[in-house]
């Protein structure tokens, strides 16, 4: 069986009904036969049939042994946290997704567990900073937002070579794209707000385990921690993966062609794209990669935060927004807004200049896309040359 039709028939028909859209049980409790005597559900923090499709969902997208769906993506990177104690050590991309640094400084911090930071493009890298603490390897790959792409597997034969789990946030590149579980990865995160709901019309979080044992421990966690997805907002994430393959594939086409243009602009300087033969790391990603994503960056060769807010805020289609992944495309400033609160130099250090713009590419015609940023970008050369 194909993947896309391995995701819509993994998607049960309801036993009791026979609907064809998975119901949603809106409910607290369960009631019970006789005291402990119940049907498999006691209580809905623990379990609920809705999130369980869902979870079982993920798990089978990832080529995974289990899923866990959490009410934000930050919440599920919090109960892959939650697997260390104090005195335990994380190795972590350095350009990770800020809210992650974010929990591991100013909450993890203070209960013992430390983070060291390598470029893991550079796999060396992360052989040299793994030490006796080591507990866990922390991916992201493509990176946000100049999407740096580390090896996957040659990462994962370090972790296991040193007993140190992996765990890859898949979030950028989608189950579709790219599975860590068969690259060596022990854990996947996800944050399902972005392309699996795909629709940028709910906060959800996923985390799959390549084994029981671990799945187990994540599942005591989710329990004990309680930061569940809600039964309504975990249909909508089913709803929204049925239609995954479709949209990546679209959203990787428009997101080449983006790039591409955008190469033969003048006034951009660097243009960051996966699928561009030029890109860093092009050949990793088309070896562990099956789609390159729909999120292009690029910067402008007079480095002015000026200029490049006038570009955010011309665009018609490309609104003007934080977050990633939906139908609708988006287009954001990182300096000003998802990555204001990092220090200038070491926000330089990782790429992130004051005129660097990110893309979320959608689903409109690419076309009409294409022309929104050359009008945009028509506007400011003629800007320029006129100052000049
Ligand atoms: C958005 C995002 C998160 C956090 O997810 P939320 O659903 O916003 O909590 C984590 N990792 C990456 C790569 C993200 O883009």
């Amino acid at each position: 069986m194909k993947e896309t039709t391995k995701i819509l028939h993994s998607i049960p028909v309801d036993e009791l009904t026979g609907a064809i859209s998975t119901p949603i049980y809106q409910t607290s409790t369960y009631v019970q036969e006789a005291p402990g005597v119940n049907k498999g559900y006691d209580y809905a923090r623990s379990n609920n049939p809705t999130r369980k499709v869902l979870e079982n969902l993920i798990a089978t997208l990832e080529n995974g042994k289990n899923g866990y769906a959490f009410a934000s993506g930050l919440a599920a990177i919090d109960a892959v946290v939650k697997l260390l104690q104090s005195g335990d050590e994380i190795v972590a991309v350095d350009d990770i997704y800020g809210g992650a640094f974010r929990l591991f400084t100013h909450i993890y911090q203070k209960f013992g567990i430390t983070v060291k930071y390598v470029d893991a493009t550079d796999t060396a890298n992360v052989a040299v900073a793994i030490t006796s603490k080591t507990k866990l390897i922390w991916l992201e790959s493509p990176t946000n937002p100049t999407l740096k792409i580390s090896d996957i597997e040659a990462i994962s034969k370090i972790a296991k070579a040193n007993k140190v789990l992996l765990c890859v946030d898949n979030t950028f590149a989608s189950p579709v794209a790219q599975k860590p579980i068969e690259l060596g990865a022990d854990i996947v995160i996800h944050s399902a707000t972005k392309y699996l709901a795909g629709h940028s019309d709910l906060i959800a979080g996923l985390v799959v385990t390549n084994t029981n044992e671990l799945g187990e421990k994540i599942k005591f966690i989710q329990n004990a921690s309680g930061a569940i997805l809600a039964p309504f907002d975990s249909w909508l994430v089913i709803r929204g993966i049925e239609t995954l393959p479709l949209r990546v594939k679209q959203h990787s086409e428009n997101a080449q062609k983006i790039a591409e243009f955008l190469l033969t602009q003048d006034i951009v300087k660097n243009v960051y794209y996966p699928g561009l033969s030029i890109h860093k790391n092009h050949h990793i990603a088309k070896q562990q990669q099956k789609y390159f994503g729909g999120i292009v960056t690029f910067d402008l060769k007079i480095d002015d935060k000026e200029f490049a807010t006038q570009i955010v805020s011309q665009t018609q289609y490309f609104k003007l927004a934080e977050s990633l992944g939906g139908l609708k495309s988006l287009i954001c400033l990182p300096c000003e807004m998802t990555h204001k609160s990092i220090p200038r130099e070491s926000r330089y250090e990782s790429g992130v200049t004051d005129s660097l713009i990110r893309l979320s590419v959608g689903l409109e015609d690419v076309d009409d896309l294409i022309n929104d940023l050359e009008t945009a970008i028509k506007s400011l050369s003629k800007k320029i040359s006129s100052t000049a």
